[in-house]
């Protein structure tokens, strides 16, 4: 997909989240590809520009080989994102990522809604070695029990959220009634190039939890991708899959 394209592209993630490409710089109207944009932050080392094609990828390849990170600085990503507060503690423990810039839905405004909340489709199982992560499947009956239990549960959360609101209790208090690590929140948020691939890095891994990988698979499929292609062959080759 052209870089101008991804703009305002919306990818599904989990039931009912998204992540959507709000913006990037540098913009594709400016006919300045991410790519080309690195390539030419560091060859202002020594005020040249493009050499063309297979010279800017090698030259590329080689600052990302090199951790010469600074001119990857020069692309940024606009995200909005819709997803779980479990993915939000997550996610904004990550200081390059959300300390650059994050705006998030208020609860103290905006009330929530009756399905504003995470159904998972599994339950996974804890793992055995790591104390922190999941493996496998319950049973399919245990599994549909326990989705039923917890559909009722967000059910009547929310009924003691709404007869709390209609009763006078404002907005910013009602919420204690809901389960705060399944509740979706809307969040806009801003990032380099450089620091996404750190982010990508550590949740794309397969000992982060599903529920934040799969926004890190959406943003490293949908956007980075096509929008940086020479780096994201890079940063595979050198960073996810190194050869040792
Ligand atoms: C699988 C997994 C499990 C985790 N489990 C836990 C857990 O149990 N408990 C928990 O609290 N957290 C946990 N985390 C979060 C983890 O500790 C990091 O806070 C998070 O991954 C952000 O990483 P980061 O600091 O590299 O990223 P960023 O905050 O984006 O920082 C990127 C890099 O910038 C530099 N940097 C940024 N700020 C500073 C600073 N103030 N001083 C010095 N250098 C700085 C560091 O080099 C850092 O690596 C977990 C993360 C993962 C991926």
């Amino acid at each position: 997909m052209e870089p101008q394209s991804l703009i305002g592209q919306r990818v599904d993630v989990l039931d009912k989240g998204w992540v959507e490409l709000v913006d990037m710089m540098p913009h594709p109207a400016t006919g300045v590809s991410g790519d080309r944009a690195i390539v030419n932050a560091a060859r202002v080392s020594f005020m040249g520009e493009s050499k063309g094609d297979d010279a800017d990828k090698k030259l590329l390849f080689y600052l990302l080989r090199n951790a010469h990170t600074s001119p990857f600085e020069m692309v940024e990503f606009k995200f909005r994102v819709r997803a779980p507060l479990i993915t939000w503690w997550q996610w904004v423990r990550h200081r390059t990522f959300h300390f650059q810039s994050v705006n998030a839905q208020s609860g103290r405004y905006t009330p929530f809604e009756e399905d504003d909340f995470y159904v998972p489709s599994v339950w996974r199982k804890q793992a055995k070695s790591n104390k922190q992560a999941s493996e496998g499947e319950l049973e399919d009956e245990v599994n549909e029990a326990f989705l039923q239990q917890l559909t009722a549960h967000y059910e009547q959360s929310h009924k003691l959220y709404s007869e709390a609101l209609e009763n006078g209790v404002s907005k910013e208090m009602a919420r204690l009634f809901l389960p705060g690590f399944s509740v979706y929140y809307t969040w806009v948020i801003k990032v380099d190039a450089h620091n996404l691939m750190g982010w990508l890095k550590l949740r794309l891994a397969s000992d982060a939890q599903y529920e934040i990988r799969v926004y890190a698979d959406a943003i490293y499929e949908h956007f980075f991708k096509p929008a940086l292609p020479w780096t994201a062959e890079a940063f595979d080759s050198y960073i996810l899959h190194p050869q040792s």
